[in-house]
């Protein structure tokens, strides 16, 4: 990584780069890019940055106020492994040309504020983060050929999906819903694909944990990266997203983050471990307490939860995640916390009893958020909760999706569409304007955005199972 720009213009002259290729995030979370020659990448351009037109990026300026500057940040230069000219991207910043101030709706920044305001509280000096973002692959076939998504939601109740595979004509055996964990090739038909995502991630200087199947049918993966400071995260996050779609389309494949692609199958979430740390502290450890979680982590979690349906908004932010937040797959619907209840909000994983290793397991995020957004909305609520001292309560161990009625009760659940997730944040949201990290003008822009864009055009459109339903009605 270049930390001055002077390593950055040696990399540019030793790697021989011919492109340079400036990528920002839009306010959903998907990444934009344009391209400069490398000479146009000099000390004025760093310190002034490179204009470009911000009327047409989803959730920033009107027409009227459209001229934008990127800010390029050396120490997020990595080379391209897609592309057939030699190519540096800089992941950049994004400056308002006429206050000369950073871009307040450009994510990356309210992720950077996020973590200055936890070094303003003193609670701690840096936050970690590690998000597990589930992913399906499809053949490209099945779209190529126009085949009507429609039919796969009307028909599936049996659940049997072969994905990543042709499905024309079957033949044989296949994999059935929620059997794709974790069988060894020739079940496994992706072991090569995901091994080609790591490496390119490596390339990257990306570090690797693990990947495998998932649950899903076949077709549904995981890779783990290595947990990182916020920021940094959320940046390793859009290339882990960027790697995983363009090796998929390499092989003649689409990856989708869309929450939950197949009905009666498991959904791809995008769990999120965090921890916060004082140097080489992990503040989230005690040793004679529950889980080996202290108090600080207690109150975290409590902060967590109690503005759980605010951070959904930004979490778990489209229409299709409140198809995943349902019974019976592995995603969580109950708003409380556990050592290993896979159906509870947060939980407190016990794989390693090392005291660095000790972390909150956020599991209600799934990964068509913006990483920069959630994550910061995370923070700020766990932050909130440890300055307001609030308590999580106690912790539920049994299995939740099998409680008495009585029982189930009193536990809350998570709120059923992005409508409701909304009209949450729209409520509830003081705890993510502290420090200025999230503006007013933010979440007002989000929800805007999300009711216009997202809730109002799918509720309008008469959707496939209503043919089910109805049509013969
Ligand atoms: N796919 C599940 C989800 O929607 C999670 C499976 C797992 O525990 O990794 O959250
Ligand atoms: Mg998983
Ligand atoms: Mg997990």
């Amino acid at each position: 990584a270049c930390q001055t720009p002077e390593d950055l213009f040696r990399l540019i002259r030793d790697q021989k780069v011919q492109i340079v290729d400036l990528r920002f995030t839009d306010l959903p979370g998907t990444w934009q890019h344009f391209s400069v020659p490398p000479d146009a990448i000099d000390d004025n351009a760093l310190a002034e940055g490179i204009g470009f037109d911000g009327s047409s990026i989803r959730g920033f300026q009107k027409i009227q106020e459209s001229d934008m500057v990127l800010i390029p940040d050396p120490t997020s230069a990595f080379l391209d492994p897609f592309t057939e000219a030699t190519t540096l991207v800089l992941i950049s910043n994004v400056r308002d040309p006429v206050t000369g101030q950073r871009y307040t709706r450009d994510p990356r920044y309210v992720a950077e504020k996020a973590e200055v305001y936890l070094k303003s509280t003193a609670i701690g000096d840096i936050s970690y983060f590690g998000p597990e973002a589930e992913f399906f692959v499809f053949n490209d076939i099945r779209y190529g050929q126009g085949i009507n998504h429609a039919f796969y939601y009307v028909d599936s109740d049996e659940g049997s999906w072969n994905t990543g595979r042709d499905e024309h004509p079957n033949l044989g055996h296949k994999p059935r819903a929620k059997e794709g964990y974790f069988p060894v090739p020739p079940v496994d038909t992706l072991q090569d694909m995901r091994s080609e995502m790591i490496l390119k991630l490596m390339e990257i200087g990306i570090r690797i944990e693990a990947h495998h199947h998932e649950v899903a049918t076949a077709g549904q993966n995981e890779i783990d990266m290595r947990f990182d400071s916020l920021t940094r995260m959320a940046d390793k996050l859009m290339i882990y997203k960027y790697v995983v779609k363009n090796v998929a389309h390499g092989r003649g494949m689409t990856a989708t983050f869309m929450p939950k692609p197949l009905f009666g199958d498991n959904a791809s979430g995008m769990h999120v471990h965090q921890s916060i740390w004082r140097g080489e502290q992990n503040l989230f450890y005690s040793e004679d307490s529950y889980a080996g979680l202290s108090e600080l982590g207690r109150m975290y979690i409590a902060g967590i939860l109690a503005h759980a349906p605010a951070l959904l908004a930004l979490c778990a932010p489209t229409t299709n995640s409140y198809r995943r937040l349902v019974p019976g797959y592995e995603a969580p619907i109950n708003l409380v916390y556990s050592q290993r209840n896979r159906s509870a909000a947060c939980r407190i994983p016990m794989y390693s009893t090392s005291p660095k290793a000790k972390r909150v397991e956020v599991r209600f995020p799934d990964p068509s958020c913006n990483g920069y957004l959630a994550f910061a909305a995370m923070l700020m609520a766990g932050l909130d909760g440890i300055q307001r001292r609030m308590s999580p309560g106690e912790a539920i161990d049994k299995d939740l999706y099998d409680l008495e009625p009585e029982e189930a009760k009193a536990v809350k659940s998570t709120p059923g569409s992005l409508a409701e997730v909304l009209n949450a944040l729209e409520a509830d949201h003081d705890f993510l304007l502290k420090g200025d990290v999230f503006t007013r003008d933010v979440i007002e822009t989000w929800l805007a955005y999300k009711r216009e864009k997202e809730v109002d055009p799918v509720a309008i459109r008469p959707h496939p199972y209503e043919f089910h339903l109805y049509y013969d009605a």
